[in-house]
């Protein structure tokens, strides 16, 4: 069982932003990527998601031995990864909640009796302090930016993915948000579940703390080390990198 990036190279527009980059993630490990700007990491993340604009030109992806590298966004999810409500678009007329038990739908195959996924909606949306009217705004629409990564934690909460790679959720928060986001993700993370985080800096880390951080540069990973590597960048930077 795992999560398998294997000598990946990715181009957007033909130009090759990513080239040989391997990782395997494991259920109960949780793994930092960390980089400076434009090292690549959304790329990577998006490419995994399946983004039209980004194109995997080598390499595989395998989920618990299942080749998924060229299968579409929901039989991805099917394959138990998680698709970040970041890469959806704005949709009027479609509720959060609406939105959500679609998707529920989609990646557990069954269709979950609408009151019990209701009162399991309220209870995360508790947990993540989140006003229960949220749950019928339209998707994506006017969210603000500490919105959107809540309503992304809220979705890893209810998807139950074996595996989600999360890009930048710590960006744009304040303190306390930040705070109930990381209280999010490490609900969602056990021994059962791998866990990827995309970020800058070591602010997140603090509060979920990975067992190793690597540092992506040029599209490659340069280095892989433990929790002390994130403290390392924080003090010193990329530039030695
Ligand atoms: P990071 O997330 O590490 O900051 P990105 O993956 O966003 O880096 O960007 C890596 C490189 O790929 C940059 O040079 C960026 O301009 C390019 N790139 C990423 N996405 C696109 C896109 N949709 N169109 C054109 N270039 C892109
Ligand atoms: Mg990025």
């Amino acid at each position: 069982m795992s999560l398998i990036l294997k000598n990946l190279q990715i181009s957007v527009d033909k130009k090759k932003i990513i080239d040989g980059l391997s990782l395997t993630v494991k259920p109960g490990e949780i793994h930092a990527i960390m980089g400076p700007n434009g090292s690549g990491k959304s790329t990577l993340a998006n490419a995994i998601f399946g983004h039209p604009k980004y194109t995997i030109t080598k390499g595989k992806i395998l989920a618990d031995k299942k080749d998924i590298t060229d299968k579409s966004p929901d039989k991805k999810a099917k394959a138990g990864l998680f698709l970040s409500m970041q890469n959806s678009p704005e949709i009027n007329g479609v509720t959060v909640a609406h939105f959500l038990r679609v998707a529920v739908a989609a990646a557990t195959g069954e269709n979950k009796n609408p009151f019990a996924f209701h009162e399991e909606l309220k209870a995360v949306m508790k947990r993540l302090s989140m006003d229960p009217s949220f749950a019928m705004r339209y998707l994506n629409t006017g969210f603000s930016g500490g919105e959107k990564k809540r309503a992304e934690i809220l979705q890893l909460l209810l998807l139950k993915p074996t595996y989600a790679i999360l890009d930048e959720t710590d960006s744009g928060l304040d303190v306390d948000a930040l705070k109930i986001v990381a209280d999010g993700i490490n609900a969602f993370h056990t021994d059962k579940t791998g866990l990827v985080l995309i970020t800058h800096y070591n602010r997140l880390l603090q509060y979920v703390v990975p067992d190793f951080v690597h540092i992506m540069v040029k599209g490659k990973i340069v280095k892989s080390g433990g929790k002390e590597l994130a403290l390392e960048i924080e003090r010193n930077g990329y530039s030695k990198y």
